[in-house]
Formats: C-alpha cells, sequence, structure tokens
C-alpha cells in the first residue's frame, strides 16, 4: 500500500463555547435560556483534523495551555491520529477559547481569547525539525503569529514541501511571505481585504488572483463559498463549480477545504484535481453541524466526487 501523504498544519487550536440564543445580547444585557454546547475548533485544528480524515498522515504544530481544554483538544486529534507531539503546552497562557453567540436566525456574533496560541514562536517551528522533514505539504493560517507562520513557510522550504497559506482570518500578508506560497487559499473576504478588489464572481476571482499572483504566490485558490473556488495556476485558470448539497451550517468550510487540499496534494495530485477534491471536502463539511466535527472522512468525499 502505498504510504500515507505527508501533511504538517501550524496553527491555532481552540475550544468553541457555543450558545444558541433567541438574538444576540446588546451590550449591558442579560439574556436567559438556550443551549450550550463546546465544540473543537481553532482554524489550524481544524485543517488537521480535516486533512487526517481525508486520508493524511498529519502532525500539528500548536500552542496549547495546561488545562482541561487543552487535554481535550489532545484526546480529540488522538482520536483522528495526528502526531501531537510538537504540540506544546504552555506553562502560563491557557489554551485558545472563542465565546460564540448563535442568535435564531443564525447570525453569530464571537469573541476569541487566543491564549497559547498567540505565544506560538517560530522557535516552536523549527524545533518540530523531525515532522517537516517527512512533508510533502505544510500548511498555515493567520490566527498564530505571523513570525511562525514565516517560521512555517522557511522550514516547508527546507523539507522541499509545497506551501499553503490559507490566509484567515482577514489580514494584511507581506509580499516577502506570499513568495514562499505554493498556493494562496483566501475566501472572497480575505481576497478583497489582500487585493481591495471586491470578489463576487468569476470575473473579479480571477482579478484579485491576478493580482495575488503578480505579488508573488505561485498559485491562488479563491473559494467562493455554495459557488465553489477559482484556481489560478502558473499555466491558466479556472473555475470549480460548488457542489449542490443541503446546507445546514458553513461553520469551518473553508478549513475543511483547506485540510482535503492538503492531503490531494501531498499525494502528487496535480492543482485542479486536487481543488476538486477540497471542494467536494468542503462541500460535504456544511451538510453537517460544527467545526471539526463536520469533517467528512475519504470514502465520503471520493462518494460525492464520483457523483
Ligand atoms: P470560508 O468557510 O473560509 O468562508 P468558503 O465559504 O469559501 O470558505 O467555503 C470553502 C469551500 O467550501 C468552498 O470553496 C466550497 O468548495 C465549499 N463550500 C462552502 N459552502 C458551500 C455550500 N453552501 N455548498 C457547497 N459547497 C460549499
Amino acid at each position: 500500500m502505498m504510504s500515507r501523504p505527508s501533511v504538517v498544519v501550524v496553527g491555532s487550536s481552540n475550544t468553541d463555547m457555543i450558545l444558541r440564543v433567541e438574538r444576540i445580547p446588546v451590550r449591558g444585557e442579560t439574556i436567559l435560556g438556550g443551549a450550550f454546547a463546546t465544540a473543537a475548533g481553532g482554524k489550524g485544528a481544524n485543517q488537521a483534523v480535516g486533512a487526517a480524515r481525508a486520508g493524511g498522515k498529519v502532525a500539528l504544530v500548536a500552542r496549547l495551555g495546561r488545562d482541561m481544554f487543552g487535554d481535550q483538544a489532545l484526546a480529540g486529534f488522538a482520536r483522528d491520529g495526528i502526531d501531537v507531539t510538537q504540540v506544546v503546552r504552555d506553562d502560563r497562557f491557557p489554551s485558545g477559547v472563542a465565546f460564540i453567540f448563535v442568535a435564531s436566525d443564525g447570525e453569530n456574533s464571537i469573541g476569541v481569547a487566543s491564549g497559547a496560541n498567540a505565544r506560538l514562536t517560530p522557535g516552536d517551528v523549527r524545533r518540530a525539525q523531525n515532522v517537516f522533514s517527512h512533508a510533502k505539504v505544510v500548511v498555515a493560517q493567520l490566527e498564530v503569529p505571523l513570525a511562525a507562520v514565516t517560521a512555517a513557510a522557511v522550514s516547508a522550504e527546507k523539507a522541499g514541501a509545497q506551501f499553503i497559506l490559507n490566509p484567515a482570518p482577514a489580514c494584511a500578508v507581506p509580499d516577502a511571505l506570499l513568495r514562499r506560497v505554493t498556493v494562496l487559499t483566501p475566501n472572497e473576504t480575505e481576497a478583497e481585504l489582500l487585493t481591495g478588489i471586491r470578489v463576487v464572481d468569476e470575473a473579479s476571482a480571477s482579478k484579485a488572483a491576478a493580482r495575488l499572483r503578480r505579488r508573488g504566490a505561485r498559485n491562488v485558490i479563491v473559494t467562493l463559498g455554495s459557488k465553489g473556488a477559482w484556481v489560478a495556476t502558473e499555466r491558466g485558470e479556472t473555475m470549480i463549480a460548488g457542489f449542490r448539497v443541503k446546507t445546514v451550517d458553513t461553520t469551518a468550510a473553508g478549513d475543511i477545504f483547506n485540510g482535503a487540499l492538503a492531503v490531494a496534494l501531498a499525494e502528487g495530485q496535480p492543482l485542479e484535481r486536487a481543488a476538486q477534491f477540497a471542494n467536494a471536502a468542503g462541500a460535504l463539511s456544511v451538510t453537517r453541524l460544527g467545526a471539526q466535527d463536520s469533517a467528512p472522512n475519504r470514502r465520503q468525499i471520493e462518494r460525492l466526487l464520483a457523483r
């Protein structure tokens, strides 16, 4: 059997504290009622779980606090067979948490305490050399300090691995970092923040992608929600139409897309085909509630792709 493709994810891990309320409380207000749930989240952790379920051999480089939330996150990673030897437990800062109000109309309001995520250092990344040395693809996002993301890009280059940067949450990225990116994967909002071009359709996605390629990213995939994704490569550009699915919860669709994309690229699939695979994984994720809970497995992704 072919050995499983090696993926390293450098990024955040959070515990989402979700409170379903009739409506979002206003300043100074207390609202009684509503269901509470906790769920495993954080873009880095979501992408790691997405990649593991899609068939990757995944290692996560991250920081957690020495607390109950950190323990629970690690237990979740173990269930998905993720290598956590490079997850550092921070002695001073707590694990990251997100407080999420979800109103009955689906509207939400979120506050994030980054905690240990904000303490991930270039040294943490460099010390993870043993996992990078096997990596075919390295993935990072922007919920951890830019210095750690840049170190991930450098480590990827040294390992001869492709580097996927998911520039989320939306925030500026220096050209020096873009030049190290094999595939940049902004959604519409992030593409707009990075280029100033309002991305609403294929034409504007194409324009934004071209600008990001000129700034140094070798390939760009602009994810367009239910519409699918725009893929711009050295060889040309193409639209990948979204799968028609019943949407239940779009949380983490982009994360699951990126995790699956990493696995397909690590297997040596060409970018367009890898993007199709990711498109199927992203579509399946919106048919289920939750972030990591919504990540589909390999068999489910292949079944949708074959349809
Ligand atoms: P983010 O979650 O980062 O905002 P998107 O909303 O662009 O990212 O979703 C990422 C990918 O997930 C899309 O490119 C698409 O492949 C898939 N996807 C998202 N929403 C849907 C949907 N409603 N129906 C089908 N596929 C979807």
